[in-house]
């Protein structure tokens, strides 16, 4: 699903990636930790299409992303990944639903199947109850919820996470954390995850470590 090759990224002399070669498969769930400044989320923007590597090659379900224009970069970017991030970014004025539905409208996909879709997801990640609650009547747990299926509304082919709990209560943590296997089961998601959090990274399917700039053997 994910390919990488030699990718490296330079913010003028600081070289903060220096050669990663990566491959993550259809359906794992990938923990990518290390110290602060080692590069996760300069990589994990490359994944995610919102930053081009300096040189190298990224591959992104059969797409060689490097072969893009930054008009077609977008339209991929906007139907193949999906983003989570530690503050969920929803809009406060709309409703839990209307929040999910919101990137399938952009998409112009059809209403009816939009709504169907955000109704799913929503119920799988126990929210059904919440729907028509807007962000603020909704618990921190609640919220990140929501936002993970607004990330998932167009069946992106990955679905990024930086520090997805990094706000969380240990409960609620859990129990996003849970989430991400459930979206494997039960979507053959792919998940690519940012993280700190020791117990994450271990219930993953592979723990990438990543140490200045170079993911560690
Ligand atoms: P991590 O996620 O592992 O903490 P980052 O990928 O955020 O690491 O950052 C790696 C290094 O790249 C840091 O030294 C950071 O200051 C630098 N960096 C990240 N983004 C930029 C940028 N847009 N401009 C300049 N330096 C950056």
């Amino acid at each position: 699903m994910i390919e990488t090759k030699d990718v490296h990224k330079s913010f003028g002399t600081l070289e903060v990636l220096k050669g990663i070669d990566l491959r993550i498969d259809k359906g794992e769930v990938v923990s990518i930790v290390g110290p602060s400044g080692a590069g996760k989320t300069t990589l994990l923007q490359i994944l995610g299409t919102l930053s081009r590597p300096t040189s190298g090659e990224v591959m992104i379900d059969g797409t060689p992303v490097q072969m893009l224009s930054d008009k077609q970069i977008s339209k991929f970017r906007n139907t193949k990944i999906g983003f989570v991030f530690q503050f969920h970014h929803l809009l406060p004025e709309f409703t839990a639903m209307e929040n999910v539905c919101i990137p399938g409208y952009i998409a112009r996909r059809d209403r009816t199947d939009v709504e169907r879709q955000a109704r799913e997801l929503l119920e799988m990640l126990g929210m059904e109850h919440r729907t028509e609650h807007k962000p603020a009547e909704l618990s921190g747990g609640e919220q990140q919820r929501v936002a993970i299926a607004r990330a998932l509304i167009n069946s992106p082919a990955v679905l990024l996470a930086d520090e997805p709990s990094g706000n969380l209560d240990t409960k609620n943590k859990e129990e996003i954390h849970k989430l991400f296997f459930t979206l494997r089961d039960t979507l053959g998601q792919t998940v690519v995850i940012v993280t700190h959090d020791e117990q994450l990274a271990r219930m993953s399917d592979r723990e990438i470590m990543m140490v200045d700039g170079w993911i560690r053997p």
